[in-house]
């Protein structure tokens, strides 16, 4: 399997390369040359994760250096579970992708990255530069601290993100730095960019990025979607939609991956927060970035959302894409509702982000719909807590990060100062 850039304007590269690029040398995103078609059937039994992976992802490895190690990758990362809930109605289910490192499903990817890029020799040395919402950059570095031969730079807004999440951030030290921006996401994001954008200083400090542009995180979460979908119809005989929190569209562009490759993915649902620029699209037909608003959803306070761009690749047009997506932007006030009406009509408590999916999920026609949790509500417990009028019990992984003492150094948000950062550290 080969990998193309978004803009075809420079050679395919393997999916090694990929992964250690990120970016494609002419500024688009790698896509998988041509989509493979799995079917459903050879599926049928397997129940756990890393081995519907193996699976699943042996084409996407087919002639790379990682193929021979692609099964040890699968349960080196995937080692924690990811379960299916049925809910009381019997018509939705909940695909828990919470019960990893630090509580949100971007473990999955960033665990899957890491045990990639960690088996490349050139993986070695590198600077992974990340920009996070929230809990991207907690995710990378618990996937990365065990591992110091690799470098973490993570940038987050600072005051944009929970006091845990914050905590997450910055409590590892040793190979994982942090840096507080004054500024928005988009800042940070903008700021990785420029960073990508010199050749010169993306040599020196042999830069890589683990947003949700690397194809090494998109991969894995392909995997999850196709597996809940299998799990489901298997038991009741029909082809759910999935229901995605929406942000950088990474997690919705995967689900719509597992459709197109063979998956009984019946629609896929893109439950945005108060930043509407997908649903906008959809409805519009153009694409117009807005610059990001703040919401008690905050790991989707994005803009202009960084897959698009493979989104757009895969289907063209908004007509296109209408076909097998729809989409909805749902207000704080409603994700507030959503979870404080969760534990009697759900018997479940949400997170701010699944509240959004939850929504979009009671807005819906037909039948069956498996809405994707992607963090823990303990993440979130001074939004949820006062909500529900209960408190949220922590898992114990998140309890042990808490402990941890926390460091971080504040910059602009500009490049210059990104520039300083590295030179020093
Ligand atoms: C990152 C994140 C999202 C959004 O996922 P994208 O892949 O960026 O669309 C949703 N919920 C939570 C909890 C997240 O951390």
């Amino acid at each position: 399997m080969k990998y193309q850039s978004t803009r075809r304007s420079c050679p395919t590269a393997s999916l090694s390369q990929a992964i250690i690029d990120g970016l494609a040398p002419d500024g688009g995103l790698y896509v998988p040359a041509e989509m493979p078609m799995h079917d459903p059937v050879v599926f049928a039994g397997l129940t756990r994760i890393p081995d519907i992976a193996h699976r699943l992802l042996a084409p996407f490895f087919a002639g790379d250096r990682l193929a021979p190690m692609l099964e040890e990758i699968c349960h080196d990362a995937l080692d924690f579970p990811i379960p299916l809930r049925h809910l009381p109605d019997g018509r939705t289910a909940v695909l828990e992708l919470f019960h990893g490192p630090t509580a949100a499903f971007k473990d999955v990817g960033a665990r899957f990255l890491a045990a990639c890029l960690s088996r490349i020799p050139e993986g070695q040395g590198q600077t992974i530069l990340v920009a996070t919402s929230g809990d991207t950059g907690a995710a990378i570095a618990s996937a990365f601290h065990a591992r110091p031969e690799i470098q973490v730079v993570i940038l987050f807004p600072e005051g944009g993100v929970s006091q845990r999440q914050q905590h997450q951030l910055t409590c590892w030290g040793d190979n994982v730095r942090s840096l507080a921006v004054c500024g928005t996401f988009d800042d940070c994001q903008r700021m990785v960019k420029a960073a990508f954008g010199e050749p010169e200083l993306k040599r020196r400090r042999r830069l890589t990025s683990a947003n949700s542009i690397s194809i090494g995180r998109l991969l894995p979460q392909t995997v999850y979607h196709a597996a809940a979908t299998l799990w489901f119809s298997e038991r009741k005989g029909s082809r759910p939609g999935l229901i995605v929190p929406t942000g950088n569209l990474g997690n919705a562009l995967a689900a719509l991956w597992a459709m197109r490759i063979g998956f009984p993915v019946g629609h896929v649902g893109l439950a945005t927060n108060a930043n509407k620029v997908v649903p906008e699209f959809l409805e519009s037909g153009d694409y117009s970035p807005h610059p990001s608003v703040r919401t008690l959803a905050n790991a989707m306070d994005v803009g202009d959302p960084s897959n698009m761009e493979r989104v757009l690749h895969l289907y063209g047009t908004a007509p296109a894409l209408r076909r097998d997506a729809s989409a909805l932007s749902v207000s704080d006030q409603t994700i507030e509702r959503e979870i404080a009406a969760g534990p009697e009509r759900w018997q479940s408590v949400w997170c701010p982000h699944t509240a959004t999916a939850i929504h979009m999920r009671q807005q819906q026609q037909t039948p069956d719909w498996i809405v994707v949790a992607t963090a823990h509500p303990a993440k979130f417990e001074t939004i949820v807590e006062p909500l529900i009028g209960a408190p949220v019990p922590a898992p114990a992984s998140l309890l042990a990060l808490l402990e941890r003492p926390s460091s971080f150094d504040r910059i602009d948000p500009t490049l210059d100062a990104l520039r300083d950062c590295l030179a020093t550290g």
